[in-house]
């Protein structure tokens, strides 16, 4: 993998300007209601490139490319099934992203080899405003080293790739905070891959015959590669703690706390979050903070694997996985 140059990071409000750096072949940050994507215009392999030199991502682990209207959806894939075309008219635009056979437009580097690629419409405004004036798809994998947090601030996004990317869209904290419900559709059963924002049983409201993903790691690395990677993880260990525990935090060692109950005594860092929904909305960053603050474990309290909850609790048990 070529490593990247230093680069001067514009940091910018507007999408026209930003999406100037897309057509320039750069690579930008830009805001969805997930969290930050790092986008290049899906049809350049040398600005693909730079995203995974940028991030320091694994070749093995394929983008999503985000599209602004329906008709692009047409330039990237080669079949759009029955199913797949009943998932766009309930979710699109929103944070499902589904797998589907790819066009030969699109080049290898963007979907690790795969013969399928993902496919989002983002609902964020602003986002919208950015992938019309790019006026290609844009392939985005989340806006963060490879291995870290997702960010879900601006200022997380320049954490990481200051000085490494062409521009950051400066919007606001994003909406959910966690990363779009992947579903395969390429095949005749829709599989999910990743939970989301878009649970489980909203997807099998529209096809009821939606399964999760099944089987082993290995099985399940093979159907979706970056699954395998290591994720959403902070420098600090994170403990799951089971949900209402009033216990208070261990005497020693430098903790934090983070979940929807109150009273959880002990920890340097504290947040006690309204909802599942401001839980998730927060993780991410709290994360970050914690490793700013040099915070050696974190106890985050387990929710019920409804809505949210689901994705939210995969996304904890992933970066407790140490
Ligand atoms: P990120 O955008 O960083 O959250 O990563 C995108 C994730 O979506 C990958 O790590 C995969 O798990 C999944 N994904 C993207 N494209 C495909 C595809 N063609 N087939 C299966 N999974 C995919
Ligand atoms: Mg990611």
């Amino acid at each position: 993998m070529r490593e990247t140059l230093p680069v001067r990071t514009k940091i910018t409000t507007s999408p026209t300007e930003a999406a100037e750096f897309i057509r320039d072949r750069g690579i930008g940050a830009f805001p969805t209601e997930t969290v930050y994507g790092l986008g290049a215009n899906v049809f350049d392999a040398d600005a693909v490139e730079k995203i995974f030199a940028a991030k320091m991502r694994p070749a093995d682990n394929p983008l999503i490319a985000h599209v602004a209207n329906l008709e692009q959806i047409d330039e990237l894939t080669s079949v759009i099934g029955e199913n797949a075309r009943r998932f766009i008219e309930a979710f699109f635009p929103g944070p499902l992203t589904l797998v589907l056979k790819r066009s030969a437009r699109v080049p290898l580097i963007a979907t690790a080899g795969l013969d399928t690629i993902g496919v989002r419409m983002p609902r964020h405004e602003l986002a919208r405003e950015f992938l019309a004036a790019c006026g290609v798809p844009v392939v985005a994998p989340s806006a963060n080293l490879s291995g870290r947090p997702s960010p879900t601030t601006w200022q997380a996004v320049l954490e990481d790739l200051g000085g490494r990317i062409d521009c950051i869209l400066q919007g606001e904290a994003t909406e959910i905070g966690l990363e779009s419900t992947v579903v395969d559709c390429s095949a005749e059963i829709p599989v999910l891959l990743r939970q989301g924002a878009v649970s489980l049983d909203e997807l099998r409201h529209v096809v009821a015959e939606t399964v999760e993903l099944a089987g082993d790691d290995c099985e399940a690395a093979a159907k979706s590669p970056g699954l395998r990677h290591k994720h959403y993880s902070p420098t600090a260990r994170v403990v799951i703690m089971g949900a209402g525990s009033s216990e208070p935090l261990p005497p020693s060692g430098r903790l934090a706390y983070i979940g929807i109950s109150e009273g959880v005594a002990g920890g340097e860092l504290q947040m006690v979050c309204r909802s599942v929904e401001e839980y998730a909305h927060a993780l991410f960053e709290f994360f970050r903070e914690c490793d700013r603050a040099g915070i050696e474990m974190i106890y985050c309290e387990a929710v019920p694997e409804t809505g949210i909850g689901a994705a939210l609790m995969d996304r904890l048990r992933r970066a407790a996985a140490k």
